[in-house]
Parts: C-alpha cells; sequence; structure tokens
C-alpha cells in the first residue's frame, strides 16, 4: 500500500546546494525532489512538498512560527498519511518539542530532520536523513496502521520521541542525542523499529485537534556558583511573569541559602510555577533524595522528573497559555502528556 507524505520545508542547511558556477551556497529546491533523488521513486510513497514562505534560519524560529506549522498540519492532516519537516538543526529540538504539545490525537508521524551539511554539498549527510525520514513517515505495521504515530526526530541512523531530544554537537554529524530515553528506531541495513518504545494512540479515528496559544510570561534559571540574590531577585521580579524553568545541579539540588529560598518561596506564592529540572544531560530530578532538593520540594517547586530543558520550556509555554491558574499548570506538569518523562 503507498503512503502519501507531504514534506514541509521550513529552512536551516539542510535545503541549501553550492552552485556550480560561483561555488556559493544557494537554496535548494525542494518541488524538483524527484529529479533530485529519483531513487526516491522507488519508495512506497508519493511525496508532495511544502515550503514555508519565508524559509528561516531556526535561530529565528518563535513560537508564533510553532502555531503556524500545527495549524498547516492540521488543516492537511486527512489528506495525508505522514509528514517529514525539515528544519534547522539549532532550534529544532524546541520546535519538535513543541509541536508533540500542541497536537492533540496524533495518530499520524510527524518526523522532523535536517542536516549538519547542506544537502547539496558530495559529503551531505541530509540525503540519507531526508531519504530515511521520508520512509519511516510513510511505513506501516502489518495492520496497514502508522508504524511510529508520534511526533519524532530523525538523524544519522536514529530515530527518536522528539520531546526527549536535545542538541548536542554543532560538529558531529550525530548531533542530537535521547540521553533519558531509548531510540525509536535504530537505522542499519534495515530499520529496527523499537516496538516497546513507541507511543501509541488509544484511537486511531479522532480529528486532530491543535493548541495554537503558547505563552512568553517564563524564563529559565540556570544555578551557577555564585549567582547572586541580586541578579535572581531582578529575573524574578520580571512584569507579567508566570513560570520558571530553573535547571538544578544533580539530581536537582540547589543552594540552601535562606536567601536563595526566600526568593524562590516569595515568587511561588505570587502564583509563579517553578519547574525544577536538572543541568545533567542525563538523569532525573529526585527532590526527596538531599536536603538540598528537599528544600526545593517544601516550597512547593514542581519535579520535572527527566525532562530535557527544551521540553520543559514548550510544556510550559503550552501550559501557561491553556490554563489560567497556576494550580492547573502545576497539575498538568506533574502528568506526562506525550511521554516527555519517565514516571
Ligand atoms: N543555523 C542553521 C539552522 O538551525 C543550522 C542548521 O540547520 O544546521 O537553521
Amino acid at each position: 500500500m503507498r503512503s502519501s507524505i507531504l514534506i514541509i520545508y521550513t529552512g536551516g542547511t539542510i535545503g541549501m546546494k553550492t552552485d556550480a558556477e560561483t561555488g556559493t551556497l544557494v537554496p535548494f529546491d525542494f518541488s524538483a525532489i524527484y529529479e533530485e533523488f529519483p531513487s526516491l521513486k522507488r519508495l512506497q510513497v508519493d511525496i508532495e512538498v511544502h515550503t514555508l514562505s519565508p524559509v528561516i534560519d531556526s535561530s529565528n524560529v518563535c513560537p508564533a512560527n510553532w502555531a503556524t506549522l500545527a495549524e498547516l498540519i492540521r488543516d492537511r492532516y486527512d489528506r495525508y498519511d505522514g509528514f517529514v519537516v525539515l528544519h534547522g538543526t539549532d532550534t529544532m529540538s524546541y520546535t519538535a518539542s513543541a509541536l508533540s504539545f500542541l497536537f492533540e490525537n496524533l495518530a499520524k508521524p510527524v518526523v522532523f530532520t535536517g542536516s549538519q551539511i547542506p544537502i547539496g554539498v558530495l559529503r551531505t549527510d541530509g540525503r540519507e536523513n531526508l531519504i530515511t525520514a521520508i520512509e519511516i513517515a510513510g511505513a506501516r505495521d502489518a495492520g496497514g496502521r502508522p508504524r511510529v504515530p508520534e511526533v519524532s526526530l530523525y538523524f544519522q541512523n536514529r530515530l527518536f520521541r522528539a520531546n526527549r531530544t536535545t542538541k548536542r554537537s554543532a560538529e558531529e554529524l550525530s548531533a542530537f542525542r535521547s540521553f533519558n530515553y531509548p531510540p525509536l528506531a535504530d537505522v542499519g541495513v534495515n530499520i529496527a523499529y523499537n516496538e516497546a518504545a513507541i507511543r501509541r494512540p488509544a484511537r486511531y479515528d479522532e480529528p486532530l485537534r491543535i493548541a495554537t496559544t503558547l505563552s512568553d510570561d517564563l524564563c529559565i534559571v540556570k544555578l551557577f556558583p555564585g549567582l547572586s540574590e541580586r541578579m535572581l531577585r531582578s529575573m524574578l521580579a520580571a512584569p507579567g511573569l508566570r513560570g520558571v524553568v530553573l535547571e538544578t545541579y544533580g539530581a536537582g539540588n540547589a543552594p540552601t541559602s535562606a536567601w536563595f529560598l526566600g526568593a524562590l518561596r516569595e515568587a511561588i506564592e505570587r502564583g509563579v510555577v517553578v519547574l525544577n529540572i536538572t543541568q545533567c544531560k542525563g538523569g532525573c530530578v529526585a527532590m526527596e533524595l538531599y536536603e538540598t532538593g528537599l528544600r526545593l520540594q517544601r516550597i512547593g517547586v514542581v519535579s520535572g522528573r527527566d525532562m530535557t530543558t527544551e521540553a520543559a520550556v514548550t510544556k510550559m509555554m503550552y501550559l501557561l497559555g491553556a490554563e489560567r491558574s497556576a494550580e492547573a499548570v502545576k497539575k498538568r506538569l506533574e502528568i506526562p502528556l506525550r511521554g516527555e518523562f519517565t514516571r
């Protein structure tokens, strides 16, 4: 059975090629994809391409772009079996995490990919990333259902749950990692799907619903030895602040000094939601483990468990946009909505 796939090109390195005459990088025309990669015709997929206007370097991405992307997919959801989103690598994990929260009842693959080397450069990693992402977006199981009906990110031989990923190298072709969740598929000669790790919807026939309101009333506070009361208080005093992603040490630990806990407590009492995630790439927040974490728990800091910064920020943006009260935001932060943390 053939699958129909929509490729959405948003910008980034993958969409560049070297101009034969001048040697400079010029945009790659994805609408001529079959001429560029005739071998794609051998896959059991029909491909259409949508290029966003204007295309952007992903450093310029903002929440309004995520809402646009969610609407674009919602409006075309019934026409295609899967979607491949080509995105700059710099903020790909943020966009892909945000989309995972914005979609409700998603039952089709949305596979993000990009490349470290432009697709039109001889040694590109983009060609393999693109072709395999298309294959995964179109893959079905024996019953004809999509194999990976969630928002995922494919890069350099591995398919990840998108909201578990982080860009970890500006140099290596293997630029992304999912430190706290196993790959959804490993790609070698064959694509080996990790069936147990893939998230499946309760029903496949529900209409896709999307949220488009994301709040930017939040900030990240990253702890470091030497963070002063003056700096912390000025961040917490930002007008309109409703949420803080607190990047703590190790298993969720922070200083026990009275001024530090006092400043956080005052913010929480004002209705600011504080979410604790660890600065470590791997591992989980466990505030009950040390006195330095327990104090945070006692003043009402919420545990972000093993969430990435990208997932924590975008989940908070989504919940602050959806809920009015701090209590409602807190309650939903504690539940894994799209498999973004380990229970
Ligand atoms: N600056 C580019 C971007 O994120 C880098 C890339 O695509 O790899 O849009």
